[in-house]
């Protein structure tokens, strides 16, 4: 689903983000990504997404090789990778339905489908109830839950979350967690970016640690340590 091979990303001021990785994360997976800050990890979700271009090496996303990808197919291609942030990025002025709603109108999805496929998505996070509510009248559990039900929407193959729980307490991001294995139990690849000891501790997932630049550990069902 995803291969890196040899991929270095230097910065055009000379730092090197990404020193020379080569992974692979099969399809289905759930991986956390772990590392201190100016490891490199934003830079590989950029990557990943296409925001960035490698300096060497080649990255692959379901078959299709980055590189040489055509302007024109990148947002056709980013459509297919749901992402989540730290700060949720939701429309301030928009509903939490039109929120989820927005990520189909993009890519003109008929209002029929939408009207089906909202409230579903909606369901599937705990706020189905909640949808004529705005941002502000969210908590951040609720916001990042409304955050989720957009990147899913439009049923993308891998889901991308940079310090999903960066902004929500312990109890809270538990619950978020516990929606991404979810999420990752019904298919969909996902790749956490996260700094949180005890949630990597317990989820005992596939950890890939990160450490200026390179890759220092990759253990199945692991910890936050080793
Ligand atoms: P992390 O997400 O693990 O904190 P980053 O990928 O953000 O790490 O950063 C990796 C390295 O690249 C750091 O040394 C950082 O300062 C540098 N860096 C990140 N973005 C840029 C940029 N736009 N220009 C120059 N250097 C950058
Ligand atoms: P449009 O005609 O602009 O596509 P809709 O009729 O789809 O608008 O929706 C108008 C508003 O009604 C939306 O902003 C949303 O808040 C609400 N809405 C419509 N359908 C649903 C639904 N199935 N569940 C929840 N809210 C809905």
């Amino acid at each position: 689903m995803i291969t890196l091979e040899n991929v270095v990303k230097s910065y055009p001021n000379g730092v090197g983000a990404i020193n020379g990785i080569s992974l692979h994360i099969d399809r289905g997976e759930f991986v956390f990504i772990v590392g201190d800050s100016g490891s490199g990890k934003s830079t590989l979700i950029k990557l990943l997404l296409k925001e960035l271009e490698p300096t060497e090496g080649t990255i692959r996303v379901n078959g299709v090789l980055l590189n040489r990808m055509k302007k024109r197919n990148i947002p056709k291609y980013r459509r297919k990778i749901g992402c989540v942030f730290q700060d949720f990025r939701l429309l301030k002025d928009r509903n939490v339905y039109e929120n989820v709603a927005f990520a189909q109108r993009v890519i003109v999805t008929p209002t029929k489908e939408i009207k089906k496929n909202v409230p579903a998505m909606l369901s599937l996070v705990g706020l189905a109830e909640k949808y004529k509510s705005f941002p502000r009248q969210l908590s951040g559990g609720e916001q990042q839950r409304v955050a989720l039900a957009r990147a899913l929407v439009n049923s993308p193959d891998i889901l991308l979350a940079d310090e999903p729980t960066g902004n929500l307490d312990p109890k809270t991001s538990r619950e978020i967690m516990k929606l991404l294995e979810e999420i990752n139990a019904r298919g969909t690849t996902v790749l956490v970016v996260t700094h949180d000891q005890d949630i990597v501790n317990t989820l005992k997932k596939r950890v890939i640690r990160m450490q200026k630049g390179i890759i220092t550990g990759d253990e199945k069902e692991s910890g936050y340590i080793g």
